[in-house]
């Protein structure tokens, strides 16, 4: 397996960054998580399309244009080999000093890993997730907004820990005023009379590419949806609920806060929004010509 580090192609074992680069020292940087199935790049412009906005608001030059990314993505997802894949790619500031200073990071580092992701058991799918709301808070918009992908995630990876002392496997996260706004990496959505709801990008969201795709998938379906800011109230009386992510795809809710939600058993239209998403998925994206030679596949 071949990492892309800075404009190469290295054996994994080697791929190397600075111990001085300011993605390790501060989490000063972005990254993007992207799934390739059956050869296809699901939504891969819109996932540059973050990236570059991501860069944007943290003054990060990219030191490649949006088509050189797309390429050198298409090349490593080519060269991996397999037909179902994870791609991370994350851009750092780069080696600077031991100070803070992004000035002096000459050139930000680049690097793209492909390789495959479970990141829940199959029963999971099946049988539906509880979910704890936890005490740590997303961070607010005023402190950095949620919509920018960086590698700042001590605070949701906190609130992973939380979840995880309290015996389940993921948590409930409100903003600074109480109002539900994700999960640790992953949105969330819940259904109550027909419609789909999911807290707004101002409630402290990212802005999913999954869940992007799960509002479209709910539009052809004519299910009405609503972006907004909900509490726990709406989640404890929604008749469906589930989480989106690019890692987790869309995994169903049944029980928050020991509330059992709706019947208790994966919902209906969870089943048909996963469903359409599973046929976007095989369509929406950029085809690759890949390299299925066994060196590929090691
Ligand atoms: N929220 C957070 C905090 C995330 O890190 C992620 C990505 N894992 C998501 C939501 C889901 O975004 P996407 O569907 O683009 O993967």
């Amino acid at each position: 397996m071949q990492v892309y580090v800075d404009g190469q192609f290295v054996p994994a074992e080697d791929a190397r960054i600075s111990v001085f680069d300011h993605g390790f020292l501060y989490g000063d940087g972005i990254f993007e998580g992207i799934r390739v199935y059956d050869g296809t790049i699901f939504r891969l412009q819109q996932h540059i399309q973050r990236l570059y906005n991501s860069a944007q608001c943290i003054l990060l030059t990219i030191p490649l244009s949006p088509e050189d990314m797309r390429a050198a993505i298409v090349d490593t997802v080519a060269r991996r080999g397999l037909p179902n894949q994870y791609v991370r790619v994350v851009v750092s500031r780069g080696a600077g000093d031991l100070g803070l200073d992004p000035r002096l990071c000459r050139r930000p580092s680049i690097v793209i890993i492909a390789d495959t992701i479970t990141l829940y058991a199959a029963h999971c799918y099946t049988n539906g997730l509880e979910l704890v709301t936890v005490a740590t808070r997303r961070t607010p918009t005023w402190a950095l907004d949620p919509r920018i992908k960086s590698l700042n995630y001590l605070n949701n990876i906190l609130a992973k820990l939380e979840a995880q002392q309290a015996g389940v496997l993921e948590a409930v996260m409100l903003n600074g005023e109480g109002y539900v706004a994700e999960c640790t990496a992953d949105n969330i959505f819940f259904v109550r009379q027909e419609q789909l709801c999911t807290p707004s990008t101002a409630a402290g969201a990212l802005q999913g590419v999954t869940r992007d795709s799960v509002l479209d998938v709910a539009q052809a379906l004519g299910l009405p949806t609503t972006e907004g800011f909900f509490t726990r109230y709406d989640l404890y009386t929604a008749d469906e609920c589930f989480i989106t992510g690019t890692g987790a795809e869309i995994i169903p809710v049944v029980r928050i806060d020991g509330r059992t939600i709706g019947t208790g058993h994966p919902g209906p239209l969870t089943a048909q929004l996963r469903q359409g998403f599973e046929t976007l998925c095989h369509r929406d994206g950029v085809r690759v010509s890949l390299h299925t030679t066994c060196a590929a596949l090691a």
